[in-house]
């Protein structure tokens, strides 16, 4: 009941009691107006209650008809309500950030000004070997206890990273880690892991020395010969000698040739996105290999096709051919005259298909099975090379496997022969109808 009806309710009662003492020269009607102002203190008394507890518990629902408290709790209500989406929304900011944060890639560490752990992420417990339990609120400086750490946090110059080198029971690695102020007292550790950095930087080196010394060995032979050609007195070489050296010439030539492409092969697979689903015919493919690789083989080996027809990929058709051309020149070569190649293109009963070439050739012993598609890699170097292999033929169709959703198998035994395998998976199969 609002204070203007309350009035109102006071000043009627008052009038009637006013008029029954008037006429009846009686007191009940201000015996009447004392019981009610009486109840009506008693309703605001009971409903001033149920706003209390209604604010002390402001979850539940607000009260009904509270008279005068309705504009104050509608108020009230409407300011708890957008009070609860405010505080809703900044915990949702604040998990997602937290979140954002434990998946950071690097490691993270919030610290307080003197450098005592406030919070980590999981890249940096696992790079600093931190333990939520025990670590939260220790000085950082009591577990990097090296003394570059300690210089590099008295220096106070911290806009270029430390790298630190961190010797654990699980490995040694170099780290990588810079402070950074923020705030008006906190500090930033943010650490990274190098070992991936230097993998891949030790790679890229071992790769351009590779391809230098690769490339070294012809060229030299190539300028050796050209300076014997250039300076022989006129009638010192043979015409027979002459032809032996071009011979020889064209030869390191080739070599170098053939390096290069498979280096562009290479890095075109790298390079360009993977393989769309255009039917290849692979048949086709097949025969056109088949034609190159016996004249290549020149009747030095016996050969055994068997090409189911009709069945086909959806991938690159040049990318395919390539693979498929690397195993059957890397059977001819390992493969001693006289020796069997059994090539098959076969659907497999689960909706894959497999391509593979089987040799009776030289094999390969267990431990090399797991390197053999690392760039450069050879069981034999010496053998390769004078058999005209460039160390990259394997390389390139693992990746044209992997572009082709495909697995590169190989089973081998030293001695016996070799069956390298590409396996399509079903999705990539397409059967002509
Ligand atoms: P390469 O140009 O040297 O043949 P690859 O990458 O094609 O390079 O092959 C890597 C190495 O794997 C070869 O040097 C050879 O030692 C071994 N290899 C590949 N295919 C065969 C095979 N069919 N039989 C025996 N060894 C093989």
């Amino acid at each position: 009941m609002s204070w203007r009806r309350t009035l109102f309710f006071v000043g009627f009662w008052s009038a009637i009691a006013l008029a029954i003492e008037y006429r009846w020269q009686s007191s009940l009607g201000w015996v009447a107006l004392s019981l009610g102002t009486g109840l009506l203190l008693v309703l605001r008394r009971r409903r001033a209650g149920q706003v209390a507890r209604w604010i002390l518990s402001p979850d539940e629902a607000p009260p009904a008809n509270v008279g005068a408290w309705d504009d104050v709790v509608a108020a009230l209500y409407r300011r708890i309500r957008d009070q609860v989406a405010t505080i809703q929304e900044l915990e949702e900011t604040s998990t997602s950030a937290m979140a954002a944060g434990q998946a950071l890639p690097v490691g993270v560490v919030t610290l307080t000004t003197d450098l005592q752990i406030r919070w980590f992420n999981l890249a940096a417990e696992k790079q600093l070997h931190l333990k939520p339990e025990h670590d939260l609120g220790q000085n950082l400086q009591n577990i990097l206890r090296a003394p570059a750490f300690a210089a590099y946090v008295k220096g106070g110059n911290w806009s270029e990273p430390l790298t630190l080198k961190i010797n654990h029971a699980s490995g040694n690695y170099n780290l990588l880690l810079r402070l950074v102020p923020y705030a008006r007292d906190r500090t930033l550790l943010i650490t990274r892991d190098l070992t991936q950095i230097e993998k891949l930087e030790t790679t890229r080196r071992d790769f351009v020395a590779n391809v230098s010394h690769e490339m070294r060995t012809p060229l030299t032979v190539l300028a050796g010969f050209v300076e014997t050609l250039r300076d022989a007195p006129e009638g010192a070489l043979s015409e027979q000698q002459r032809e032996q050296f071009f011979g020889l010439m064209s030869e390191q030539a080739q070599r170098m040739q053939a390096l290069v492409t498979d280096l562009l092969t290479l890095s075109d697979l790298e390079t360009s996105p993977s393989a769309e689903f255009t039917p290849v015919g692979i048949t086709q493919i097949l025969e056109v290999a088949r034609t190159q690789i016996e004249a290549l083989s020149a009747g030095r080996h016996r050969w055994d096709w068997n090409i189911e027809a009709g069945v086909n990929l959806a991938g690159n058709a040049s990318e395919l051919s390539s693979a498929f051309s690397n195993l059957l020149t890397n059977a001819i070569r390992y493969t001693p005259d006289t020796g069997t190649i059994s090539v098959t293109w076969e659907s497999l009963p689960d909706g894959r298909a497999r391509f593979s070439v089987t040799d009776t050739g030289i094999g390969i012993a267990a431990e090399h099975l797991p390197r053999l598609s690392e760039r450069f890699y050879r069981v034999d170097r010496g053998r390769s090379r004078a058999l005209g292999g460039t160390g990259l033929g394997l390389a390139i169709t693992k990746h044209v496997a992997m572009r082709h959703d495909a697995a590169l198998e190989v089973q081998s035994k030293i001695g016996q022969g070799s069956c390298f395998s590409l396996v399509f998976e079903a999705e990539r199969v397409q059967r002509a109808s």
